[in-house]
């Protein structure tokens, strides 16, 4: 299904859902100018979303021969099929970081650094098993590493009349990008701002600060007029500052809770606060959160408790094995 959903330059939406997800679906952009095209994302390495994809490009008669793709970050429900178009001899455009990042998770090693980390936190060992066949972002990401042209903070593209400015905006990861158009107050969002669910904040690899990344990252998209905002998830909006507060306010409210839960249980382990925490998962209490749901909310524990540590607000100790956590 594609939608249009700017005029000049013409944007559309193709709409590719993303099975057994609770993402639901993921917003593959196209700007298209007569000379050139920008598509924006490309869905899991998996046959649904290849289907969807591959109709939508039909539908919309894009010439690929005038068509880049930019990825907006790591993830593999956005860089999953990244290697179609390789073959088809489109250029890739994607941040340094977030592009490097991946290319060491391909081979192994950012990936196992993490589940170190977790095991340390106290993660389950057996829900680590489970959520390492389970996890969509494994079974279904790019298939081999691809060549890509490198954007960093502030590059251009060049699109027919328009340009284009990439802004790195870590936290969701630690190089995403978003795409800015100043002519007409567009923004692409990518996972940095989304407007009906909140984007994962995790801890990462060589990442100390990812909270605090993306809370930056808030505010230096609140520095940029934009009209009209285009989430890779779910809908659009055109209200982006207050949007920033609400996502700033969740993350506040979010640091308090786990504030009282180590005062209220000191000692825990991340994994036992992370079961403590209220989680919006449609009703479902901890023991009922499917293994990678589990992965997902101990990263967003972790990165909220770094966050508490630097600011004084947390002590972290050994524990034996694993590390506990503590009030000041
Ligand atoms: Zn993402």
């Amino acid at each position: 299904m594609i939608t249009k959903v700017w005029d000049d330059p013409a944007v559309f939406d193709i709409h590719i859902d993303l099975p057994n997800n609770p993402l639901r679906s993921l917003n593959v952009y196209v700007i298209t100018t007569p000379e050139q095209n920008l598509l924006i994302d490309t869905g899991f390495n998996r046959h649904e979303c290849r289907g969807a994809l591959w109709a939508g490009i039909r539908e919309l008669g894009l010439d690929l021969k005038k068509t880049s793709v930019f990825l907006t970050h790591l993830h593999a429900d956005h860089t999953g099929l990244a290697g179609e178009f390789v073959a088809q001899g489109c250029p890739i455009y994607m941040g340094r970081i977030d592009y490097e990042y991946l290319d060491k998770m391909k081979n192994g090693g950012n990936v196992s650094n993490l589940e170190e980390l977790f095991r340390s936190e106290g993660f389950s060992e057996e829900v680590l098993a489970l959520q390492n066949r389970e996890n969509q972002g494994r079974r279904y990401s790019v298939k081999q590493m691809f060549p890509a042209r490198l954007v960093d903070d502030g590059t251009v593209i060049s699109l027919g009349n328009w340009k284009i400015r990439c802004v790195h905006t870590p936290g969701h990861t630690p190089g995403h990008m978003v795409l800015y158009l100043p002519e007409r107050q567009l923004l692409f969002s990518g996972d940095h701002i989304l407007f009906d669910i909140t984007p994962n904040i995790s801890v990462w690899a060589g990442v100390p600060r990812s909270l605090e990344d993306y809370l930056s990252s808030l505010e230096k998209i609140r520095a940029l007029p934009v009209q009209a905002a285009f989430p890779a998830h779910r809908h659009g909006g055109s209200d982006v500052p207050r949007r920033i507060d609400a996502l700033q306010a969740h993350h506040r409210d979010r640091l308090e809770e786990i504030c009282r839960a180590v005062a209220a249980r000191p000692g825990s382990t991340a994994y036992e606060i992370a079961g403590t925490i209220t989680w919006s998962a449609r009703g479902l209490g901890w023991a009922q959160f499917p293994p990678h749901q589990k992965w997902f909310a101990m990263g967003e524990t972790l990165a909220h408790l770094r966050y508490l540590e630097q600011h004084g607000q947390a002590v972290r100790k050994a524990r034996g094995a694993v590390f506990a956590y503590y009030g000041v």
